[in-house]
């Protein structure tokens, strides 16, 4: 039995021919930059993601650097963010000049540790705090970060919050959605995302007027109006047929959502009654919502021998991510040691994410879990 990490082409057979009615239409009208079918998206992103605006935007790495940028954030300013989370959340920070100051992740949720950051603040020197500007909490796998506490500390340390919820569309935090909770939400509509174009795209999402405004002008190289440039923005723009596309998916997301984390709860059952406690520990659900972008397993030991095993059984799994972004190569400059964010270390070495995509069969979960119970029972 074959079970990939991620399988697109049965979902696309499932919407395929609304897919193909609603693009004709499109290449009939030939209407490709901006214009309605991206503000219809934006309407429904906005009321989805219970945000008053939301911009579209080329994808969830722009719509990091755009949010920065709108938050004015530049050269020697400091942003806080986890060192465990895709490339992108601290790219973004870099590529304006900015510094990342990372803070370890809490060990259940993988998301950034509030006591953490609590200890960062309250050791940091007097010229690095002056500095400081922004926080970019990242909800991991599709679980919102402790929200209220980071908030808080925002609030007290007066720091601009951008959520980076590229894997949380429509996870919730005590009853509120991702991206609605901080001055700006960012998304990505990458393909392996729980709402994914056929391509790239991306949005951001605020309460905010001004801010909607900023990001509006800064989508269009900055442009207000056309060829009259106040700031230096980019080309951000959300491609109007991939927003086609994402309006389509949008209906069905919520399905999908279920489906995921009804695969979840069967992992669940089927782990725990085949006695692997001993040597996965299973994702822990602490705030609401969870939506199961990924559904990763700590493997306390032998994960990369785990990994081979299960490959040579053609089950599809992943690493997110294998070396935390403290320890890249290119942020060498900032000095952190081995040994520095020992949660988010142990994380990179023992994380496994297995497939959960809503289209697995019972069968095939059963199948994944069987292996994993043999590959213990040998070992
Ligand atoms: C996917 C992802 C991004 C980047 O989104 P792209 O659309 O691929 O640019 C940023 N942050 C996180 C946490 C992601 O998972």
């Amino acid at each position: 039995m074959k079970v990939p990490l991620l399988e697109l082409k049965q979902q696309y057979q499932s919407i395929k021919k609304e897919v193909l009615r609603v693009a004709e239409e499109f290449f009939e009208k030939q209407y490709f930059i901006l214009g309605p079918s991206v503000e219809t998206l934006e309407k429904e992103i906005s009321r989805y993601c219970a945000s008053k605006y939301a911009v579209g935007v080329s994808s969830g790495t722009d719509a990091l650097l755009i949010s920065l940028m709108a938050a004015g954030i530049g050269p020697k300013d400091g942003v806080i963010t986890t060192p465990y989370t895709f490339f992108s959340t601290a790219g973004a920070i870099t590529r304006l000049g900015a510094r990342p100051i990372f803070v370890d992740i809490d060990p259940d949720t993988f998301n950034l540790s509030p006591e953490g950051l609590v200890r960062v603040l309250t050791t940091m020197g007097q010229a690095e705090r002056e500095r400081l500007r922004a926080i970019i909490p990242v909800h991991l796998y599709g679980q919102c970060a402790d929200m209220d506490p980071i908030l808080k500390v925002a609030e007290d340390y007066n720091l601009v919050v951008i959520e980076d919820a590229a894997q949380a569309i429509g996870a919730e935090y005590r009853g509120r959605r991702a991206g609605s909770m901080g001055n700006y939400g960012c998304f990505s509509f990458f393909p392996s995302k729980n709402l994914g174009a056929f391509g790239d795209g991306g949005a951001v999402t605020t309460n905010s007027k001004a801010i909607d405004k900023k990001l509006r002008i800064l989508r269009v190289h900055g442009a207000n109006p056309k060829y009259y440039h106040r700031v230096i923005g980019g080309n951000f723009r959300l491609d109007a047929l991939q927003a086609v596309i994402v309006s389509v998916k949008l209906k069905y997301l919520d399905g999908w959502i279920k489906t995921r984390q009804k695969n979840a709860k069967i992992y669940k059952q089927l782990f725990k009654k085949a006695g692997l406690e001993r040597h996965i520990q299973l994702p822990v659900e602490k705030e609401d919502r969870h939506i199961y972008n990924q559904f990763v397993i700590r493997v306390k030991e032998k994960r990369d021998l785990l990994r081979q095993f299960l490959l040579s059984k053609e089950i599809g799994s992943e690493v997110y991510y294998p070396l935390p972004l403290h320890l890249q190569e290119c942020f060498s400059y900032l000095n952190y040691p081995n040994g520095a964010f020992p949660v988010a270390e142990h994380a990179a070495s023992h994380s496994l994410a297995l497939p959960i995509y809503p289209e697995l069969t019972e069968n095939q979960l059963a199948y994944v879990v069987e292996k994993i119970r043999i590959f213990f029972s040998n070992s």
